[in-house]
């Protein structure tokens, strides 16, 4: 996987490890098989008509099952369920802020560089 946020052997959900208020997902989304692995899937922070910009530039994490679609009870915790809020918004604005850093012309979190994601993103999120 392509991605300028997580490093392709860091097998684990960026939400889990990163977002400090993330919902505890439940302990059999790891267990899973035995193996804590199979359960990650493959996110485009940007997605609909922003899937091929997030393909292109590496906006794209691993998710466990819980925070990315959420299970059959409807896991309030995932972000496919909860656009644009929580998590998912957490998830935008850390995709945004990576890709100012790596590919915007002007100083990362400045107006311009907002501008700059906009242009190709539609919308700014920090
Ligand atoms: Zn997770
Ligand atoms: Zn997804």
């Amino acid at each position: 996987m392509k991605s300028i946020l997580q490093n392709k052997r860091e097998e684990q959900c960026f939400i889990c490890k990163h977002y400090e208020t993330a919902p505890t997902p439940p302990k059999i989304r790891y267990d899973l098989l035995g193996n804590p692995h199979r359960a990650l899937e493959e996110h485009h922070i940007f997605e609909g008509i922003n899937r091929k910009a997030s393909e292109k530039y590496g906006l794209k994490v691993y998710l466990c099952k819980y925070h990315h679609t959420g299970d059959e009870n409807g896991s309030s915790g995932a972000v496919h369920s909860n656009p644009n809020t929580g998590a998912d918004l957490w998830l935008k604005r850390k995709g945004q802020y990576a890709w100012e850093r790596r590919y915007a012309k002007h100083l990362h979190e400045s107006e311009e560089a907002n501008e700059e994601f906009r242009e190709i993103f539609g919308k700014s999120y920090l």
